[in-house]
């Protein structure tokens, strides 16, 4: 494979932007993130820069987006001295972003959020548990594959918090913050970003369920051998771009 050039880079880099505005707006039409909070990540390949949802003084709300919001960090923080000077503040809690990072070399796109069925799920104490199928495999994996709770619904603007998170997160993709919000990883921002929607889904169905008093039985693995993985392309690509396009 040939080097990766300059050109290459920066055509690279503002294609991630895109993806991240998209999935800022996609979170919002979907109400996972209010206002100004929450925030959207991805690693820039080759390098060890953060490509992340920044503030700016002409701050509108995530819904609004666009890749312009969309600033190069690094693994400390900091934004460039030209960034800065316009302005432009990195979210409080981007340790969030950069110990995933840092821990998780396989790890490219990081969403933040504070959805509203995963704050009573984590604060009910429930868990979501493998019930569905065909319904949405891929949340099927997500919950059978268990669903971790960080405990302290501290603001996570330092490192050791961070730390914490990670520590609760292991090796998921995903982590509940109790009293706080979420922590979704991917292999890429689509990825993350549908992951973070088929939590909120699973912990609106297990909400659901709490209030009927039901508890079905998790899916028999002669079910499960029926639900085929439908591979990237369909659970990805399509879907991506259906709830994009909305
Ligand atoms: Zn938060």
């Amino acid at each position: 494979m040939l080097p990766m050039g300059r050109d290459d880079r920066d055509a690279g880099a503002d294609q991630l932007r895109s993806l991240i505005a998209q999935s800022c707006q996609l979170l919002a039409r979907r109400g996972l993130v209010e206002g100004i909070l929450g925030h959207v990540s991805a690693r820039v390949p080759g390098t060890d820069q953060i490509l992340i949802r920044a503030r700016g003084p002409a701050e509108r709300g995530l819904v609004h987006t666009e890749p312009a919001d969309i600033r190069l960090m690094t693994m400390d923080g900091a934004l460039s001295t030209t960034d800065r000077e316009a302005g432009w503040r990195v979210p409080n809690e981007y340790p969030i972003h950069t110990a995933v990072y840092q821990a998780r070399p396989e790890v490219t796109a990081v969403v933040h959020a504070h959805p509203r069925a995963a704050l009573l799920c984590g604060l009910a104490g429930l868990t979501p548990r493998p019930v569905i199928g065909a319904y949405n495999i891929p949340a099927l994996h997500l919950a059978r594959a268990g669903i971790p709770v960080y405990p302290r619904p501290v603001l996570i603007t330092r490192p050791q918090l961070a730390a914490e998170m990670l520590a609760a997160m292991g090796s998921s993709d995903v982590c509940i913050l109790r009293g706080h919000g979420v922590t979704v990883a991917g292999p890429g921002v689509p990825e993350a970003t549908l992951r973070a929607l088929d939590l909120e889904m699973l912990c609106q169905l297990t909400l659901g369920l709490a209030r009927l008093g039901a508890s079905p039985p998790e899916v028999p693995p002669a079910d499960l051998a029926e639900l085929p993985d439908l591979g990237g392309q369909f659970n990805v690509q399509m879907t991506w771009n259906a709830l994009t396009g909305e």
